[in-house]
């Protein structure tokens, strides 16, 4: 297969295109803007490899594509190319809208116009795969919340029945666009299909959200931020076991449907922190622990409390399962961190500096 991914310079395109050029004999051309979140240093593993082509282009820019589909006239596309943090989004959100919707929007008619030129066969076989998050659902109750006639029920998951509530802009633009997805297969006819996951974690994922933000700080000396209480629960995800699902789903998967994809991993983002620095005192001691860094801040504006995926249907229709448990996954993510600093620090060279994204200037402490 000729595989098309957009943003594959990213966090999860990048494992994506590693796992495909690593593990088939397809072909990949990785169409990506190299925004901030963009890196070719990612994907330096593979990028001599003859299956694999790179374009840099803007999915909002209709002539790039439509030159794109003549030239390499891919079988699939995989779209993940989007802005991806949600407190960029509170502080910035028209960014979010043209990347995620109007850029959707495009790379949806352009795909569509290469597509019908396509004989019946190859028309058939064609598959647009939309990748998503699942905080288009919203958010889940939380353990907290249980009363007395609830506790020890088992709390609600998200499946792919779940209602669409989006909270922030970012996760309103991504609802946005699987809404424009669903509507080109409905009214077209154009063979989509969605995934929805939870939060990834792994190897190269830019350090301005979480795991890799908490590590650095950490090995810096510097303070550990908290949202809140730090009590809002994420499904963690290995970022490497969300790229093998990703194939799956657009070489087995079936057209129309959408699948959960989740990693059974419910944590606090409290416990994410202590947990991570109980592997760090463990692999570089000092001699105070590094939880002794965290520190509590404003929460975000509108923060989700509990994200939880039912990913039975992957289970049960793909068999697909994740390999790496949380304990196992995060020990890996850490140690990589650890040998690759020289990424961390190119990745970071521009304005950013893991300062604090999303606050309003309305919010006042504590609030
Ligand atoms: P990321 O921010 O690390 O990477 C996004 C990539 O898209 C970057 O390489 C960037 O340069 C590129 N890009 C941005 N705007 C573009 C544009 N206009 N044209 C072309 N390329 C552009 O994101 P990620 O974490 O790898 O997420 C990838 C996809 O998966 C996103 O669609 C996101 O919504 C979804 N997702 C992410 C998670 C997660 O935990 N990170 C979970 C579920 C779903």
């Amino acid at each position: 297969m000729k595989i098309l991914v957009t943003g594959g310079a990213g966090f999860i395109g990048s494992a994506v295109i590693r796992h495909i050029i690593e593990n088939t004999s397809d072909l990949v051309i990785n169409l990506d803007k190299l925004t901030y979140a963009g890196n070719l240093e990612s994907l330096k593993s593979i990028d001599n490899n003859r299956r694999y082509a790179f374009e840099q282009a803007d999915i909002c820019n209709r002539e790039e594509l439509d030159r794109i589909f003549k030239k390499y006239q891919p079988d699939a596309v995989m779209h993940l190319a989007a802005e991806s943090h949600v407190d960029r989004s509170i502080t910035g959100p028209a960014e979010f809208i043209q990347t995620n919707i109007v850029g959707t929007y495009n790379l949806l008619e352009a795909a569509r116009e290469y597509w019908n030129t396509l004989d019946l066969d190859a028309k058939q076989a064609f598959r647009f795969h939309h990748i998503s998050t699942d905080e288009v659902y919203g958010d889940l109750p939380h353990p907290d919340e249980q009363g007395e006639n609830t506790t020890g029920k088992e709390l609600p998951l998200f499946t792919e029945q779940t209602a669409y509530a989006p909270s922030s802009p970012y996760s309103a633009s991504k609802a946005s666009s699987d809404h424009l997805v669903r509507a080109w297969l409905r009214t077209y006819g154009f063979p989509t299909i969605i995934t929805n996951c939870s939060n990834n974690y792994g190897p190269y994922h830019f350090p301005e959200k979480l795991i890799p933000l908490v590590i650095l700080n950490a090995l810096e000396g510097k303070k550990l931020p908290i949202y809140g209480k730090g009590d809002q629960i994420r499904d963690w995800l290995y970022v490497e076991d969300h790229a093998r699902a990703l194939y799956k789903v657009v070489t087995e998967g079936k057209v129309g449907e959408t699948y959960n994809i989740g990693g059974h991993n419910e944590k606090q983002n409290i416990e994410v922190v202590k947990t991570i620095c109980s592997i760090l005192n463990e692999l570089v001691p000092k001699k105070s622990s590094y939880a002794e860094q965290i520190t509590f801040v404003n929460d975000r504006p509108g923060h989700d409390r509990r994200y939880a995926i039912d990913a039975s249907k992957m289970s049960d229709e793909l068999n697909w399962r994740p390999v790496e448990t949380f304990e196992t996954g995060l020990r890996k993510t850490v140690q990589w961190y650890l040998n690759n600093q020289t990424w961390c620090k190119n990745v970071q060279d521009g304005s950013y500096k893991r300062e604090r994204l999303g606050e309003l200037s309305t919010q006042v402490e504590g609030e």
